[in-house]
């Protein structure tokens, strides 16, 4: 099973990416994780998409399908896939029908998480990550039980994403509007595409998902 996760930033895709993982032994293919992984180690890829990134904008096209596409190759033919913030624009979409059937894939399921924008900005604006496990939590809605010490590691030492400021959220949910909510069509007329409601809970959320899914 080979489905993409599709929603404006802080929808959740991250998040519900990580369960399916577990529950339909799939892999999540995260773009946004790639490239921030590319950014850290400071390779050509990153040192390209830095800027772009900690604009709200998007990296070229070319650089995210040629990730994808590697990324594909060393995983074996039978693992499922979960795109998560990819494909973001119509020529990634058609990148992806190509990377897919030149590996003799297809995609099953196109699910949109929808949310109200609003409530997205205060999701993003407060939400960080544990340094050490990643765990994840939020200034106003989920703080550590006692506080600056991580629930699950009990590390001390916390992050926020550089982009995660209210600023750049809004350009990243106007490229979400113009550029990727667009590319919904292309996966209607295949019949494909399935809605969620992504202001819910995480559980109900993935109850929805899992449903579609099984
Ligand atoms: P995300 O973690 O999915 O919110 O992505 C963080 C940032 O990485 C985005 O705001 C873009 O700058 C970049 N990015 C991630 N995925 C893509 C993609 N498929 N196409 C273009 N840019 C991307």
């Amino acid at each position: 099973m080979n489905i993409i996760l599709l929603g404006p930033p802080g929808a959740g895709k991250g998040t519900q990416a990580g369960l399916l993982e577990d529950k339909f032994d799939m892999v999540q293919l995260s773009t946004g994780d790639m490239l921030r992984a590319a950014v850290k180690a400071q390779t050509e890829v990153g040192k390209k998409a830095k800027a772009v990134m900690d604009a709200g904008e998007l990296v070229s096209d070319a650089i995210v399908s040629g990730i994808i596409g590697d990324r594909l190759d060393e995983l074996g033919p039978d693992k499922g896939v979960i795109f998560d913030g990819y494909p973001r624009t119509a020529a990634q979409a058609h990148a992806l029908d190509e990377i897919l059937s030149e590996r003799g894939r297809k995609l099953d399921h196109v699910i949109e998480i929808a949310v109200d924008e609003d409530a997205l900005v205060d999701r993003i604006t407060g939400r960080y990550t544990c340094a050490n496990c990643n765990a994840g939590y939020h200034d106003r809605h989920k703080k550590p039980s006692t506080e600056g010490v991580c629930d699950v590691c009990g590390s001390t030492e916390f992050k926020r994403r550089p982009d995660d400021n209210e600023d750049t959220v809004r350009t990243r949910m106007t490229e979400y509007r113009g550029k990727t909510a667009p590319i919904l069509p292309i996966y209607e007329e295949r019949n494909i595409v399935s809605r969620v409601d992504g202001m819910g809970g995480i559980e109900e959320v993935s109850d929805a998902l899992n449903a579609i899914l099984s």
